[in-house]
């Protein structure tokens, strides 16, 4: 019998933010980990104990990625905040299906055990989400079907395609919706970030009392889940032997005025938000239904989005204060030492 040290894994994307966690997290739990993407972590070595650089656009690298391992957890991607996704429909749709394809049809050449597939939030209709005071989405709502231009689409395909490799080929898989997962060591700047980051760091290089730009109106409503959460909730998900699409992702709905002020509470700063009405904003309302969640894995996440996003803060701050960036004060920052104590 396999135990977990002698259990073989690839995680795709793990150069990537959510990725780059989920390798920290298996190796924690004791797994042999292969990393595999087009570049290598941003902020940190990465733990694997193989990284391989290559593009999973082309079939024969994803055979060679999946080759002897006991599970794959594919979160390879081309994606990014919702200024990026609605930017480049035609080549993120491409990227993604190219991928996603080739992935699912080396996992079962090679006879991998099990099979994990990273969906979004991005494929619930645009129609239930045209209200700020959303009911929050179940997941049977996805059909019928009116996505996220390109990103969305192509993540629906995906899951239909993953749930046909099950089906009909007996690919053993498992599919989570991620709601706006954030942070520490995720892109915070040029053009990838997404929302949290991007305000984090506008915050950080902020001077005191100043302005700052954020897109829409603010009354835009989102929830947010800490990616330590995320990476917890996607071993449960494997292990769980669910094969339909779960949400994972926190019920804590905020507008992005709220969001401001608690990384502003966060920064110890007062500041003005000047709304710039011409960038995306993507739906205007979202959040996560965790029924399922929570009948499936008897679990859902737990960080509260005030303490997360301060840690987030911290981070990013720091970052930019090695850049000769950021601006006073700065934040109460805890050694690594420190935040690993703090994690509950
Ligand atoms: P990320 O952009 O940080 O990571 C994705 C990784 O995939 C990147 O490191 C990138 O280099 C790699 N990649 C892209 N094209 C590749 C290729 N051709 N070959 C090999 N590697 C390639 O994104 P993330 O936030 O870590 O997202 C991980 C997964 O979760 C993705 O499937 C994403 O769509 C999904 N997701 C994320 C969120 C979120 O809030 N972060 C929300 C919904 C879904």
């Amino acid at each position: 019998m396999k135990t977990k040290n002698t259990h073989r894994v690839v995680v795709t994307g793990a150069g990537g933010f959510i990725g780059h966690h989920l390798v920290k997290y298996l190796k924690s739990l004791g797994y042999w980990v292969r990393g595999a993407d087009i570049k290598h972590p941003e902020y940190e070595p990465t733990s694997a104990d193989e990284f391989i650089i290559t593009d999973l656009r082309e079939f024969g690298n994803c055979s060679d990625a999946v080759r002897d391992v006991d599970d794959v957890y594919n979160l390879a991607a081309d994606m990014g905040g919702i200024g990026y996704i609605t930017a480049n429909h035609a080549i993120l749709a491409r990227n993604n299906s190219l991928i996603n394809n080739h992935m699912l049809e080396a996992s079962r050449l090679e006879s991998v055990g099990r099979y994990l597939y990273t969906s979004s939030a991005c494929v619930y209709p645009s129609f239930l989400q045209d209200d700020a005071d959303v009911t929050p989405l179940r997941e049977d709502q996805a059909v019928p079907a009116d996505p996220e231009k390109g990103y969305g689409w192509e993540k629906l395909f995906a899951e239909q395609l993953t749930i046909y490799y099950h089906e009909e080929c007996g690919l053993d898989t498992r599919i989570v919706r991620f709601h706006n997962i954030y942070g520490p060591l995720g892109t915070y700047e040029g053009g990838k970030e997404k929302a949290p980051a991007a305000i984090c760091r506008k915050i950080a290089e902020a001077e005191d009392r100043s302005d700052i730009e954020v897109w829409g109106d603010g009354e835009q409503t989102r929830s947010f889940c800490h990616v330590d959460d995320c990476v917890e909730g996607i071993v449960r998900l494997m292990d769980s032997g669910f094969v339909q699409p779960l949400n994972l992702g926190t019920d804590e709905i905020v507008t992005v005025t709220e969001l401001v002020d608690m990384i502003c509470d966060a920064s110890g700063k007062k500041l003005n938000k000047v709304h710039d009405l011409t960038k995306p904003q993507g739906v205007r309302g979202r959040n996560s239904d965790n029924s399922l969640l929570r009948e499936v894995l008897g679990w859902e996440p737990k960080i509260s989005l005030k303490d997360g996003i301060g840690r987030t803060y911290e981070w990013i701050w720091s970052e930019l204060a090695c850049q000769s960036r950021a601006n006073p004060p700065k934040p109460n920052i805890d050694s690594p030492v420190q935040l690993e104590q703090r994690k509950i």
